[in-house]
């Protein structure tokens, strides 16, 4: 007999808890639109009475996550900077934060910009150095936000390491794994305690949703997720809920593909005479190729690369006629980005640069087209946009 927790992370995406709708025997979980629930009697209440506190729609997809994570629950935000946030209320004035660099533009300007007005401080630290890590706690440091891979640079963090240095300090742990998924990291088996997502890109995968995933292990901490999820109400609406769920059944083959297809791309930049520095942890020189592959299956669809100077970025930009140039990630189009004006345009200029992240950087997230296609279309704007240069030079 073949039990369901034997069954492997990719058949469990379509044969799980939500698979059959049990009234209807519907195969699709049902779009519950109801914002409020008719109660049958005057002292008990039923499971559900009003949308924002619980949704069958969105508990769905709040408890597949919550099974992809290995966690005890999900919770389904209006998007990604709505679970950061709502993750962050766990804190109170006077509290610390221990934050990655490199970090999401987006986190950096809550933690800077709002958090700061709450009395709640913050450092910024190279986490893949623990020395730097340790250096940085205080007293009153409650949380430790890893990012891993972190965006643009693509470098990694040993999240078992940063979990026991939170742990020895009656901290938290909170990992953003939205470049990765629990098809490739599972943050909470390696010791975080809580996992965040921006489930617009790989989760949902189709550029066509915004929506936000926390998970949690700790039933007490959970318990004040949801206390949390229910205070602040950004909570994700039943079509999008419906739309992430479908998306996360195809995530498997998905990774799969712009997997295979990010390797040859990163390759064949690392080779490519035009193209300065390549970042990909799934590169045998990666400086954590070796630690990548012990906390994760795999190094994830998404790398960065820099050009001689902004010049030529600009030319290949207009070049490069297969990816969108856009903002986002994880979707089945590739997407070239420019984190200098998008991503990372929250972050002033010399923190940009203090991290790395230059005005001749991109980021591309590959999706699933033919990755010769991907390759030649490349290989062709680099080239053309090499040329155009030497001419720039020559002053002709
Ligand atoms: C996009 C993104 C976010 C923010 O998510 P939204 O859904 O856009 O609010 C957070 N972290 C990472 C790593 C992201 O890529």
């Amino acid at each position: 007999m073949c039990e369901i927790e034997s069954w492997s992370f990719q058949t469990k995406l379509l044969h799980n808890s939500q698979k059959i709708d049990h009234p209807t025997g519907a195969v699709s979980v049902p779009i519950q639109h109801a914002s409020t629930f008719h109660q049958y009697d005057i002292d008990s209440f039923g499971k559900y009475d009003y949308s924002r506190s619980l949704n069958p729609t969105r508990e769905a997809l709040e408890t597949v996550i919550a099974d992809m994570e290995e966690g005890t629950r999900g919770f389904a935000f209006s998007s990604g900077m709505a679970a950061i946030s709502t993750a962050f209320l766990l804190l109170s004035k006077g509290d610390h934060v221990v934050i990655t660099e490199d970090v999401y533009g987006g986190t950096y300007r809550f933690v800077t910009e709002v958090l700061s007005r709450y009395g709640i401080n913050h450092t910024f630290v190279d986490m893949t150095d623990l020395d730097k890590v340790k250096e940085a706690i205080r007293p009153n440091t409650k949380v430790f936000y890893v990012e891993t891979p972190s965006n643009p640079l693509l470098k990694v963090t040993d999240i078992k390491a940063i979990s026991s240095i939170a742990k020895a300090h009656g901290a938290l742990t909170f990992v953003d794994n939205t470049f990765l998924t629990p098809a490739l990291q599972k943050p909470l088996t390696l010791g975080a305690d809580i996992v965040l997502h921006s489930a617009t890109k790989f989760l949902s995968g189709h550029s066509d949703v915004v929506a936000g995933l926390t998970v949690v292990k700790d039933p007490v901490l959970a318990d004040r997720i949801g206390f949390l999820q229910n205070s602040f109400g950004a909570v994700l609406g039943v079509q999008d809920a419906w739309l992430v769920l479908r998306g996360i059944k195809t995530l498997h083959v998905r990774l799969a593909q712009s997997i295979q297809s990010a390797k040859q791309i990163a390759q064949a930049l690392k080779e490519n005479p035009a193209i300065k520095n390549v970042y990909y942890p799934g590169l045998e020189d990666h400086p954590h190729y070796v630690l990548q592959g012990r906390q994760a299956k795999d190094a994830g669809a998404v790398l960065s690369f820099e050009l001689e100077n902004e010049r030529i970025l600009r030319d290949f930009v207009s070049k490069v006629k297969i990816p969108v140039f856009a903002v986002s990630l994880g979707a089945v189009e590739s997407i070239l980005s420019y984190p200098a004006k998008m991503s990372h345009a929250a972050m002033p200029l010399h923190e940009r640069e203090k991290r790395g992240i230059s005005n001749s950087l991109l980021r591309l997230s590959v999706g699933l087209e033919n990755s010769e296609d991907l390759l030649r279309d490349f290989k062709t704007a680099l080239s053309a946009s090499r040329f155009e240069e030497k001419v720039f030079q020559r002053g002709e």
